[in-house]
């Protein structure tokens, strides 16, 4: 079988308690079926990545080894959809030897078996879940709010709620802070309770 490799962008290392618990490095990559009006990282994804193999990956973070176990932090896969990712971090995750722990970001707009790939080599999962309301969702992301939002069960089934950390944004020019309310009060009715309201910032918005 071919060896799966990573389309890495950047190396963002000694984050502390931002994407992950502990020392995390955040390893982004290329890659993302959604188009977020005011992704940050439409920049980012536009720059040609390097592919790298799970070794090369691992001998780049391995320097916070230390700070990874001291802290019970690890390396958080974003940028981009992680989850477009899992048979990388399937090869990833054996070099890790219970170590460290891999984080995922993603707005789990990707296929069913992509989640269910994820939840066996993930520890946490960091989720933009955008709006509840399709409309909102729609406009804002260009993508199926129904896909998101059934793969956020289908995570929860496999892994439980305290393995999921749910951000829900408000989104200038898209939703009001009615509308992010009513997200976190459905989020809450599914059972999630690592729940994170913040609100993005936009220059000149
Ligand atoms: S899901 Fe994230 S990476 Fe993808 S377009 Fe939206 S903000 Fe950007």
């Amino acid at each position: 079988m071919t060896e799966p490799l990573y389309p890495l962008l950047s190396l963002s290392r000694l984050r502390m308690e931002i994407d992950g618990d502990g020392v995390t490095t955040l390893v982004a990559g290329a890659g993302c079926p959604l188009h977020c009006k005011w992704c940050i990282n439409q920049k980012l994804l536009r720059h040609p990545p390097t592919p790298v193999s799970p070794q090369e990956l691992f001998d780049r973070v391995k320097i916070d080894d230390l700070y990874f176990q001291a802290t019970g932090g690890g390396v958080t896969f974003g940028g981009g959809e992680a989850l477009l990712h899992t048979q990388f971090l399937q090869a990833f995750r054996p070099l890790c030897k219970g170590r460290w722990r891999i984080y995922a970001e993603t707005s789990l707009a990707v296929p069913r078996r992509a989640v269910e790939l994820a939840s066996q080599c993930v520890d946490g999962f960091i989720v933009d879940i955008k709006d509840s309301n399709p409309h909102i969702y729609r406009a804002y992301t260009g993508g199926e709010p129904e896909l998101a939002y059934e793969n956020l069960a289908l995570l929860k089934e496999l892994v439980g709620p305290q393995r999921i950390t749910v951000r829900v944004p408000l989104i200038p020019e898209f939703n009001s802070k009615e509308d992010q309310t009513h997200s976190l009060q459905i989020l809450k009715a599914m059972g999630f309770t690592r729940l994170d309201p913040f609100s993005y910032i936009i220059k000149n918005a």
